[in-house]
């Protein structure tokens, strides 16, 4: 095997740094050292003092002795420096740059460090609402200072309509009275034409990377509509996240007068599709129609063309009288939104950008609750703070028999190394290569149900020399065997582990998991996919390909002419929709040319 040079940095948006002089400094110094360094620069002034004045001593004296001691420390390590360059022939030990350039790891100040007192633009470009109190969620304080600042600015737009809507939450949400008004006429069957708030409630019972899809799709349905979003809180919603909209819950009340939210089929007389069939509502009426206080949007992956009229103007007319909506959704359903007319205005005020819509909805509405956020941050700071890149892989396999698979080990191999996201291991009797000076120092993730593929991709990585020089550690936070449902702790792993995938600069990913959607949405990084192999005894070929953006896919779309009302491929029509790269019939936004 030949000998390759170090790979660059290939993440979107990562650029590789310069090693200066100062990233030379070694681990004595470290950026919690330099921190309290620069706040105390009147106590530690270089200045002579005056001879006149009487000497300081004290709490001053003290808060200057560790800047002394590091100038001292640095003057040392200095010394040493010139003498192990001159005596290596002016080589710096890789070793040394890589860790100091760790240090340096995304940006020159120290603000990328987990435990870094001012992080940068903790409200996200406007996205967060300011003012809100710090013991209340400490991810939404704090994981800006754990994740690379983002180029994917909100727009003006976006941030005004998100104010606009928190101060919707607060007048019509659980607890106000126009809350209890509505439920009150619900209970009471009547319909509210001109109701002063009206209501989609998110209802989703598939995993978590799908719930969390169907509830950012219906918080813009909510968005364009003037709904206040209510989220059902039976499988885990209200217990992984922190309430999204200041001073308001999203999450429905345990006494709602309808139940039953989770068990509505697609044969449910209440559906929108049903409601049409059997004429209890016609979108066609030119007359004011009677319509129901609540109906059912069933958007799942089995819904028929009454429900696909969801996407049509003339449905949607006639549901903005209807007060409440339980949205059925099971993955993301936002092209599908960009394919009405009558939100098209709005949604390019509110996203210019259009490949980055979940990656705005997306954290603005999910921040791990307390627990979760424990369990994130502890793992970052011990396994992935130190590396200067931080490459994830997400494994999913969706058929058991795959758990210990060669051929999709190969695939994650074959995916990494002919992308140049990793280094090659060399064959027994290769030469082994010295660390190039420079080179940049990588960890790898692992997300997988299965410990099978870390523990072989760990061992190739510790037995064998890369081509490059470089070591490569690999971690895998846990593995849970198989998918479960209604287990608090393995929800929190799920949750924390997709959470810790957006927090890498480069990410490997599944076809078909939305697990691996969530995880690029929020991380603002757009993913190599993995394809789903047709067959399960070979290593699909190519392994793996660029995604068109880091959108999620929505896997149904509805395929439907709403002129028509017919079967029809109407996507190609809509700007900025492409097909999926994993899911072929699937839909996906793609960014303005
Ligand atoms: P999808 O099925 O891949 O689209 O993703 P979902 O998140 O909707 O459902 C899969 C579920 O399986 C997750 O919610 C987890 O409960 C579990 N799961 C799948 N992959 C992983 C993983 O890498 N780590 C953990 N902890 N759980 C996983």
């Amino acid at each position: 095997m030949q000998q390759r040079k170090a790979p660059k940095a290939s993440g979107e948006g990562v650029t590789e740094q310069e090693a200066s002089p100062a990233a030379v400094l070694p681990r004595t110094a470290t950026a919690r050292d330099l921190l309290e360094a620069e706040e105390a620069p009147d106590q530690c002034s270089m200045t002579p003092r005056k001879k006149n004045k009487k000497r300081q001593t004290g709490a001053g004296e003290r808060r200057c002795r560790p800047v002394l001691n590091l100038l001292l420390v640095a003057f040392v390590v200095a010394v040493l420096l010139a003498v192990v360059l001159l005596a290596d022939g002016g080589r710096v030990p890789a070793v040394w740059i890589a860790a100091a350039r760790a240090q340096l790891r995304r940006g020159s100040g120290h603000a990328w460090l987990p435990y870094a007192r001012n992080a940068p633009d903790k409200l996200l470009g406007g996205l967060l609402a300011d003012g809100v109190d710090g013991e209340t969620c400490r991810s939404r304080h704090e994981s800006s200072a754990y994740r690379r600042s983002t180029p994917r600015r909100p727009s003006p737009y976006l941030v005004a309509k998100l104010r606009r809507h928190e101060e919707l939450q607060r007048r019509c949400g659980p607890g106000s009275d126009a809350y209890s008004r509505a439920v009150q006429q619900l209970s009471a069957g009547r319909s509210a034409v001109d109701a002063e708030c009206k209501y989609v409630v998110s209802v989703c019972n598939r995993g978590l990377g799908n719930r969390i899809l169907a509830a950012a799709s219906a918080f813009l349905y909510a968005l364009l509509t003037d709904r206040v979003l209510l989220v059902y809180r039976g499988n885990g919603m209200g217990d992984l996240f922190c309430e999204p909209f200041p001073g308001a819950t999203w999450l429905l009340p345990p006494d709602f007068p309808v139940a039953g939210l989770a068990n509505i089929t697609v044969d449910a007389a209440e559906t929108y599709g049903n409601m049409l069939k059997n004429k209890v509502l016609t979108a066609d009426s030119k007359e004011p129609v009677q319509v129901p206080a609540l109906a059912y949007a069933y958007l799942e992956h089995d819904y028929g063309d009454g429900d696909k009229r969801f996407f049509c103007d003339d449905d949607q007319r006639l549901m903005s009288n209807i007060q409440w909506l339980v949205a059925r959704m099971d993955t993301y359903s936002v092209p599908g939104l960009f394919q009405v007319p009558s939100f098209a205005e709005e949604l390019a005020a509110l996203f210019p950008e259009s490949d980055a819509v979940f990656h705005h909805l997306g954290r603005y509405l999910f921040h791990p609750a307390d627990h979760v956020w424990g369990l994130v941050s502890r793992y970052y700071r011990a396994y992935l703070a130190r590396a200067e890149q931080l490459v994830g892989v997400q494994v999913r396999v969706f058929d058991s028999e795959q758990g210990k698979s060669p051929h999709v080990l190969r695939q994650i191999t074959s995916c990494v190394w002919k992308e140049k996201l990793l280094p090659e291991v060399l064959a027994a009797g290769e030469p082994v290569i010295t660390p190039a000076t420079g080179g940049i120092s990588r960890t790898v993730l692992i997300a997988s149900l299965r410990p099978w593929f870390y523990e072989r991709i760990k061992s190739m990585y510790w037995e064998q020399p890369t081509a490059s020089g470089e070591d490569v550690g690999v971690h895998q936070p846990s593995h849970e065997e198989y998918q479960q449902f209604g287990r608090r702790s393995h929800d929190t792993k799920a949750w924390a582990e997709m959470y810790l995938l957006s927090l890498c600069d480069v990410l490997v990913t599944s076809g078909w998991s939305t697990f691996g959607y969530v995880a690029q949405g929020l991380a603002g990084v757009t993913p190599w996919v993995m394809y789903r192999p047709l067959n399960f005894s070979e290593t699909p070929d190519p392994p793996c390909g660029r995604d068109v953006s880091m959108e999620p896919c929505f896997h149904t779309p509805p395929m439907y002419d709403c002129k028509l009302k017919h079967t029809a491929d109407t996507a190609r029509s809509v700007p900025h929709i492409r097909r999926c790269e994993d899911v072929k019939w699937g839909l996906k936004l793609v960014g303005p040319k």
